[in-house]
Parts: C-alpha cells; sequence; structure tokens
C-alpha cells in the first residue's frame, strides 16, 4: 500500500506511523458521550493515499458492528457508484465526520465539534485532491458557504485541500425515486468531471 507522506514524502513509514497513532487515539476517544453508547469507533476505510476522499455524516448500526464506515445499505450504494465511475481500490477512501454511531442515528452537531479535529488531522495526512462530500453535513462542514445542498451537488468547488465534489447522501438515493435519479445523474457529473480533471479547472 503507498502512502503520501505530508511530513517527508521520502519517509512513508513515518506518516504512516503517525497515522496508525491517530486512528488509535480515534479508537480509544472518550471525549463526546457518545463514546458510552458505541460499540466500536468507525475510522476508515480505502486507500492511505486516495485520489477521492468520500466523507460521509456518521456511522449507523451496521458500521458501530463492523467497525468500518458505509458497510450498510448506504455502503453499498456508494459501493456500485465506485464500480461505476471504475475506481479501484487503491483510488480512493471513506471515512465520516462523526466517528462514533450517534443513538437512534441522529446527526449530533455538538459532538461533530468535538470530533473535528480528527477530520482535519484524517484529510492533511491523506491529502486527497478531491473531496466528495456525501450529504448535507458533510458539505456544510467542510464548505460553510455552499448553497444548500440540492443546488450544490454536482458541480465541483474549490476549497482549502484542492477539489470538493458534493453530492447528495446514498441514503437519500434510497428514499425517493427523484433521489435516486438525481445521484446517479450527479455520479455520472462526478465521472466526465473527472476524466477531464486535473486539466480541467474547478
Ligand atoms: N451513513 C454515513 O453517513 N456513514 C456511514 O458510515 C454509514 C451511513
Amino acid at each position: 500500500m503507498t502512502f503520501r507522506s505530508q511530513e517527508d514524502p521520502r519517509d512513508p513509514s513515518a506518516t504512516r506511523r503517525v497515522w496508525e497513532q491517530l486512528s488509535e487515539e480515534i479508537r480509544s476517544c472518550q471525549k463526546c458521550p457518545l463514546h458510552a453508547t458505541r460499540t466500536q469507533a468507525v475510522v476508515y476505510r480505502g486507500s492511505l493515499s486516495p485520489r477521492l476522499l468520500f466523507v460521509g455524516e456518521a456511522p449507523g448500526a451496521a458500521e458501530d458492528r463492523v467497525g468500518r464506515p458505509f458497510v450498510g445499505r448506504s455502503g453499498q450504494r456508494l459501493d456500485a457508484a465506485v464500480a461505476h465511475l471504475g475506481l479501484s481500490e487503491s483510488d480512493y477512501g471513506v471515512l465520516n465526520l462523526l466517528k462514533c454511531r450517534p443513538p437512534e442515528n441522529r446527526f449530533d452537531r455538538a459532538a461533530a465539534r468535538t470530533c473535528r479535529p480528527y477530520l482535519d488531522r484524517q484529510i492533511e495526512l491523506l491529502s486527497p485532491p478531491v473531496t466528495v462530500t456525501l450529504g448535507s453535513p458533510a458539505l456544510h462542514a467542510l464548505a460553510p458557504e455552499a448553497p444548500a445542498m440540492l443546488q450544490a451537488a454536482g458541480s465541483p468547488r474549490k476549497w482549502e485541500h484542492g477539489a470538493l465534489f458534493p453530492l447528495i447522501h446514498p441514503a437519500a438515493a434510497l428514499r425517493s425515486r427523484r433521489l435516486a435519479d438525481r445521484w446517479t445523474h450527479d455520479i455520472d457529473a462526478l465521472g466526465r468531471w473527472l476524466a477531464g480533471s486535473p486539466a480541467q479547472p474547478v
């Protein structure tokens, strides 16, 4: 597995160690009340030098049980999209704003604020050229100035770490035919944009 080091590109093993330390810190975190109700923290799945980083909201029941992000029904929808885009395992990674499942899957804004430094450190270490947000909480956490979800979805934007491509959450695509069509439409837009980028400006 390759790893792009931010600290010393000649020493990937050092950055890998930092990544493992951070992951361990997340797994043992007790900074917010969600640690009391989780089965386990959900850190990351995917490449450690991803071209694309998908950022979701929070682990659900399946993720809490398995310890990996997006392994339930939303994850199946995401994996189908990733296959459709022709991405291989080494091309992408998946994580969430919240590392622990909130009770009843209710997004917890206070917990998200406490958890935020973990996300920032993960993004800094992974350094993905393209970050794909899934749903409004992820989009507006990373780009507070972005317009409403359905207005922003499907078009690339600039942000401090390169390009950000907002998508609706795959769970939304499971809820209605209209949003399923929107999901498919925006995945195709992402595919076209990736085929043209980085030549194509954001
Ligand atoms: N929804 C998310 O936002 N993240 C997951 O990991 C699973 C479902």
